[in-house]
């Protein structure tokens, strides 16, 4: 059976080389006007002007007309928090009183409150709250998204959120990248004992991750009050030597030598970089590290601290964007409000932004040569949306206009059938 999109005012394809894109590459978005695609075994097999595509078209073939929309390749979000207990929305009210982040969590609140409702939840119950949060991400047009666990703390639990992170690949079409995320903060039980905690990541929980297979990443909070240099660096180079490969939350508070640390391990991505300085960029630049900027956290905590995104596209940074769903610091699913962002706030332009959360953003994941653009042999991963003109995917923001999400040729969302 195959399907076959025809007439899309834009087809935005992101072909390209098969790599990572950079500086000038990352504005060059391949877009076919009235163009044409058709799939087969779930796999793009062609595309060009919608006339070609028409003609000797499959009898059997299921059309999707896209005339008056742009189709674009699903959004891969590179960092999200997608598996938790609860929400935060008592500490919201608080921080919009006036109360920082550091205070919250000072006072137990922050990353601990989630940890404490995400212990009490049951796998099921896990399940059925992260299946509502996968439902959110399709709806914007998200059909792969990094999750990490983080929020268990002990063996016991975070095995039972990446166990969920699993049963959402299996359950759900949204595609789900395991990350083990132990060292997301010191549990309260060893909060005088931190080095106990360390040694219980390294020594239980990351031999278990590796010999289960739970996960493809290991990251860390590196950070004042969570995890310092010395103590993520042993946690990042067990996880190395255990064959995950590893990814860090750096720099967002402070300008700690986060940045420094992932290109000295030869980290895929660093992520936050809030306080990243030219050093920082010039060191992720030497070792290749992707950075992975998620201005939804800037926002959301009130900051106007974002991080250098223009200067780290000067430098040659092949720049990711996420959304680093989370129900404290980000909680947002949609990669158009990250675009616009990006946007407003960092100066991207759209077609930079769309770049850093489609093609960059899938091999920062490892999965450049599946996902990520609109070429033959890729997985027919795309979303339709009520626009004609790619740049109004992030010009418009607070709502969203996907028309239709598609997994392997299958429809997955559809606003007309709500
Ligand atoms: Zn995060």
């Amino acid at each position: 059976m195959s399907v076959a999109v025809l007439n899309a005012t834009q087809l935005v394809t992101l072909a390209g080389p098969r790599r990572a894109r950079v500086r000038a590459e990352m504005r060059e978005l391949a877009i076919v006007p009235a163009g044409g695609m058709l799939i087969e075994d779930g796999r793009v097999s062609r595309i060009g002007p919608s006339a070609e595509i028409e003609n000797g078209l499959p009898a059997d073939s299921q059309v999707i007309d896209a005339t008056g929309k742009v189709v674009l390749p699903g959004f891969v979000d590179a960092h999200a928090h997608p598996v938790f207990g609860g929400n935060r929305v008592d500490e919201f009210e608080m921080r919009a009183q006036g109360a920082t982040y550091e205070e919250i969590a000072a006072s137990g609140g922050g990353i601990r409150s989630t940890v404490a409702r995400t212990r009490a939840t049951s796998e099921e119950e896990l399940l059925a709250q992260a299946k509502k949060h996968a439902g959110w991400f399709l709806a914007n047009g998200t059909t792969t998204v990094e999750a990490k666990s983080g929020y268990g703390l002990t063996v016991e639990d975070e095995l039972k959120i990446l166990r969920v992170i699993r049963r959402l690949n299996q359950e759900i079409p949204l595609e789900v990248v395991p990350t083990f995320l132990g060292a997301h903060a010191i549990p309260r039980e060893d909060r005088e004992s931190p080095e106990r905690y360390v040694d219980l990541v390294i020594n239980e929980m990351l031999p278990l991750v590796a010999k289960e297979k739970l996960a493809e990443f290991c990251d860390v909070f590196c950070e004042r009050g969570y995890f310092d240099i010395e103590q993520s660096r042993k946690i990042l180079s067990t996880a190395k030597r255990l064959g995950l490969k590893l990814r860090g939350h750096v720099e967002q508070l402070t300008n700690s030598g986060g940045a420094k640390l992932m290109a000295e391990l030869e980290a895929t991505t660093a992520d936050h970089l809030e306080k990243t300085d030219e050093q920082g960029i010039a060191a992720l630049k030497s070792a290749n590290v992707q950075p992975v900027l998620l201005p939804g956290s800037v926002y959301a905590l009130g900051s106007i601290s974002y991080p250098r995104a223009r200067e780290m596209i000067n430098a040659g940074l092949a720049v990711v964007l996420a959304t680093d769903f989370n129900p404290g610091s980000s909680p947002t699913p949609s990669v158009p409000m990250i675009l616009s962002l990006a946007c407003t706030q960092m100066k991207m332009s759209p077609a930079e932004a769309i770049a850093a959360s489609t093609i960059n953003a899938a091999y920062s994941l490892n999965r450049g040569d599946k996902i990520g653009s609109l070429e033959p042999g890729k997985l027919a991963n795309f979303s339709i949306f009520d626009y004609e003109d790619y740049r109004e995917l992030a010009y418009w923001f607070g709502f969203s206009r996907a028309h239709s999400v598609y997994v392997k040729g299958d429809c997955v969302h559809n606003r007309a059938r709500l």
